[in-house]
């Protein structure tokens, strides 16, 4: 009885293995100093973790030589190719008719690299300031053969990676490996959260897509990040195989609509409402950590 209640307890445990996947934004190249070099570093990362990572684009960044040859690197590499606006501006700021259009424009650009079936995500993961916007995006996207490529992990990676360059262009000769220990936390820290989320509401871990840039940062330490994740007995899986799991064709009544698809799950519920800051990540939060660190 005994050792059977041990295996049948080991065998749900293995069960409740949490995974990640990444999903990375934007494709800014213009803002690293050698970008085939750290795009050469971005794409190793994945190819040492074996998996396909999604990378969502910013059309305009897709434009000119530098950013087709960036973009066809990741694409022959086997990676999930996506819609992140042409121009990056946020919906809250715009028209459905100007934001669709957004959408569309940078389509025709990622044309020849979208994966099927094709995914879009919302600049700074904000799906419409009213009901009526956040509807009318639903419907053009459905129509238009695409799916919201959720975020579940939200984090603030992208405000590491602008303290970190600011450091390097004050202080000639700064370490830049003081980041790595404080950026790892961080990201364990909402992974936690996150995870820990999912399972108050939906009862159990989902797959995870977790949020990070391609920036600077990420090329010193997301393989650091991801050995972090597998020695804490995570899976690092292929970010198409997270996208399969029927949570993200959840449609959150919230509104402002958006966030992380966990936290707007939570949020349709009202009971966690202790729980949720808003917006969900923010610099604001990260600030006092870095300053304390003398980061
Ligand atoms: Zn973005």
């Amino acid at each position: 009885m005994f050792l059977g209640g041990a295996v049948a307890l080991a065998a749900s445990g293995a069960e409740e293995q949490p995974s990640l996947s990444i999903t990375m934004d934007d494709v800014n190249w213009q803002a690293l100093a050698d970008p085939m070099a750290a795009n050469a570093l971005l794409l190793r990362v994945a190819k040492k973790f074996r998996v396909q990572f999604g990378l969502f684009v910013i059309g305009r960044n897709a434009e000119g030589e530098t950013g087709q040859a960036i973009v066809s690197s990741w694409k022959s590499a086997g990676h999930l190719i996506a819609n992140h606006t042409y121009s990056h501006r946020p919906y809250g700021a715009l028209t459905f008719e100007e934001f669709s259009a957004d959408a569309r424009k940078a389509e025709d650009i990622l044309a020849p690299y979208l994966s099927k079936p094709m995914l879009f995500r919302f600049p700074a993961l904000k799906e419409g300031n009213t009901a009526e916007k956040r509807d009318r995006m639903r419907e053009f996207l459905r129509a238009g053969g695409y799916r919201n490529g959720h975020v579940t992990i939200d984090a603030s990676d992208w405000y590491f990676d602008a303290r970190l360059r600011a450091r390097l262009s004050k202080t000639p000769g700064f370490d830049a490996t003081r980041f790595r220990r404080p950026y790892l936390d961080h990201l364990w820290n909402r992974a936690r959260f996150y995870d820990g989320l999912s399972k108050e509401i939906l009862g159990r871990s989902v797959p995870h897509t977790l949020l990070v840039h391609y920036n600077l940062l990420n090329s010193l330490f997301l393989a650091d990040a991801l050995g972090m994740f597998a020695q804490k007995g995570w899976r690092v899986i292929d970010a198409g195989a997270a996208y399969q799991d029927p949570v993200f064709q959840r449609n959150p009544q919230t509104v402002p609509a958006g966030e992380s698809l966990i936290w707007a799950l939570a949020k349709e519920t009202g009971k966690f409402e202790s729980q949720l800051r808003y917006p969900g990540e923010d610099d604001v939060y990260e600030k006092p950590i870095l300053d304390r660190l003398g980061l």
